[in-house]
């Protein structure tokens, strides 16, 4: 058995006559066929082989083979997006009539689907309390399918522990997906925990570099079947050019996410001790609340740090407008450190009461710390805390 970072560069495509070193780009949207048989045996998927890329690619499978493998899963599928991973995971394993079982505190566009989309197919979600693992049991109906969650979770970095879920799933023969964006598959892998399905929006630290866009599940194997299934029909395929810049950021996927975890740890201890700062909430910090299980289920506390500003959303506001080489942008886990303020932003359309329960409060500012030197990251957000004033 490789490594981690061994099988990242070294799952190699099958090389063409010029015997190229690097994985080349496959730029086609079907592949011939030597004969009728041929053809009608590859139809008949008697032979595993690219008939059409809206089903597969020799660069979507280089990609789908290396996640697998960092995820310790059996199959996968790459979508374009991240969310048309989600959605086509749901569409793809439930009927009308089933029921979810979700963390709250979820990605946006997630908590969309489950509150204004899936309901029109008659798919209900009930959600629990990040910090109330105990309680999911309590949510659980007759026609629940899915147990869903991410860890950490966006944007206030809480952590949910993955051995328990996997526990409540097994024990009420649910599904169990993981988000694991934040996470990176390099840090943690919810399949060892029970997870049945593990989804990654590639956007974020998979690219790395916030060039293209892109998402994969992967996991069991009969599921997988399922969605690749309604996915070959239904057209969400990430491209070629898009899985061959992703699977080239994951050759350098694990030395990324080390220097990421790196700089957001000293940045995490830093403001810590500042005094313009009310809280800090960074999983690998001994005062984070779920501090032990962030220990026993990842590798490094991750990329982000979440700050409560003293003075609320005004203070969250100027710090924002102070930042002189912080990004402001949507994106996150890129070389470029961002910062976001997500109850005007990201969060807006949850509603107060939703935005409280998921701990989006006012002065909360998220920061996907990036890969510049950490010094110049620390005194650019030193000098915009030390600008605001109340
Ligand atoms: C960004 C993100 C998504 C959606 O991914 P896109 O590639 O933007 O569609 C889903 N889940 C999490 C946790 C994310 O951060």
């Amino acid at each position: 058995m490789t490594h981690f970072e061994t099988d990242a560069i070294r799952t190699q495509l099958e090389r063409s006559q010029f015997k190229e070193h690097s994985n080349p780009l496959y730029v086609t949207s079907s592949f011939v066929f030597d004969d009728a048989e041929d053809m009608r045996a590859s139809f008949a998927e008697e032979k595993q082989r690219n008939i059409y890329s809206r089903f597969t690619n020799p660069n979507t499978s280089e990609f789908v083979e290396k996640i697998c493998k960092m995820e310790k899963a059996k199959a996968g599928y790459a979508f374009a997006t991240g969310m048309s991973a989600v959605f086509s995971t749901f569409a793809a394993l439930l009927n009308s009539g089933d029921h979810i079982v979700s963390c709250r505190s979820v990605f946006g566009s997630t908590h969309s689907l489950f509150t204004k989309f899936l309901p029109k197919w008659n798919i209900e979600t009930t959600f629990f309390k990040t910090d109330e693992v105990d309680s999911i049991e309590n949510c659980i109906q007759e026609n629940t399918k899915i147990l869903y969650a991410e860890t950490p979770t966006n944007p206030a970095v809480a952590i949910l522990d993955l051995e328990k879920l996997g526990a409540i799933a097994k024990k009420h023969n649910l599904i169990l997906i993981i988000d694991n964006c934040f996470a990176t598959p390099y840090l943690q892998q919810p399949i060892e925990f029970g997870a049945d399905l593990v989804i990654h929006s590639a956007t974020k630290l998979i690219d790395g570099q916030g060039r293209v866009l892109g998402g994969v599940t992967v996991g069991r194997a009969d599921l997988i079947r399922e969605i690749y299934l309604f996915s070959r029909n239904s057209g969400p395929a990430l491209s070629p050019f898009n899985a061959w810049v992703l699977s080239k950021s994951l050759e350098t996927l694990a030395v990324r996410v080390d220097k990421h975890c790196e700089n957001a740890f000293q940045l995490a201890a830093f403001l810590e001790n500042h005094s313009a700062v009310q809280s800090v909430w960074y999983p690998f910090l001994p005062s984070h609340p779920q501090y032990e299980i962030a220990k026993k289920q990842m590798k490094k506390g991750g990329t982000i740090v979440s700050i409560e500003l003293k003075g609320g959303i005004d203070a969250g506001r100027q710090f924002l407008n102070n930042l002189k080489m912080c990004s402001l942008s949507a994106n996150l886990g890129d070389t470029r450190t961002i910062a976001t303020h997500p109850a005007s932003t990201t969060h807006s359309k949850l509603s107060e009461e939703d935005r409280q329960e998921t701990g989006i409060t006012d002065g909360l500012v998220r920061i996907s710390v990036g890969l510049e030197h950490i010094t110049d990251i620390i005194s650019d957000i030193e000098q915009a805390l030390q600008k605001i004033k109340l």
